[in-house]
Parts: structure tokens; sequence; C-alpha cells
């Protein structure tokens, strides 16, 4: 028969991957954190936080302003109006947003070198 013992191991954090020692743990994404670990992966802020929302996506932890920021959308591609996600580099020109790829010398219609890649 199986018997359910409190679990009272220490736990790894997912973000150092030290024991947790702290009275206080936080536990998030099906892991355990530090209160200092479970910070948002751009600007550091602290996720743990009555109140903070945090997102995930491609392996990063993020608070709401910097998911926005990366994962939101810049607008429509000038040259082929497709969704520019925001985490993207491009180009402007006057009111004109282009991706890089889509950029071209409007001289010698070269194309720009690709700079970013995901
Ligand atoms: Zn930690
Ligand atoms: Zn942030
Ligand atoms: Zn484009």
């Amino acid at each position: 028969m199986l018997s359910v013992q409190p679990d009272t191991k220490p736990k790894g954090c997912a973000g150092c991957n030290r024991k947790i020692k702290d009275r206080y743990l936080l536990k998030a994404l099906d892991k355990y954190w530090h209160e200092d670990c479970l910070k948002c992966a751009c600007c550091d802020c602290r996720l743990g936080e009555v109140g903070s929302t945090l997102y995930t996506k491609a392996n990063l932890i993020l608070c709401r302003r910097d998911y926005l920021r990366l994962f939101g959308v810049t607008g429509n591609c000038a040259a082929c109006s497709k969704l520019i996600p925001a985490f993207e580099m491009v180009m402007r020109a006057k009111d004109n947003v282009y991706h890089l790829d889509c950029f071209a010398c409007q001289l010698c219609n070269q194309r720009t070198k690709r700079l970013y890649s995901k």
C-alpha cells in the first residue's frame, strides 16, 4: 500500500539549482524557486511578489511588461504586410516598418544582410 509522506526534503531551485533552505519557497511552473531566483529574464524584477504575473515563452520567464515588449507585435511590414514580432529587429523608414529581410535599398535594390537570427 502506498503511503504519502510529507515531502520534507529540501527542494532544488529551478533557477540556480541549489537547494532551497529558505522558509519560503515559490512554486511556479511545477518547479520550486528561491524568492530571489524567480525573476524576469529581461529586467530582473522579482516575479514572486504578490500580484505580479509571470509569463513564459521559449524557456524564458518574463514579467508582463517584457513579455509584451518581446512577444507583442511591432506592426505590419510595409513590404510583405506580415506582422512583425516586437522582438525582431526592424528597419524603419518614415512611418513604415520593415522586416530586415524585406527592407531593400530603394536605389540599388540590394537587400540588407540579415543581422539577427532567432
Ligand atoms: Zn535559486
Ligand atoms: Zn521584466
Ligand atoms: Zn516583411
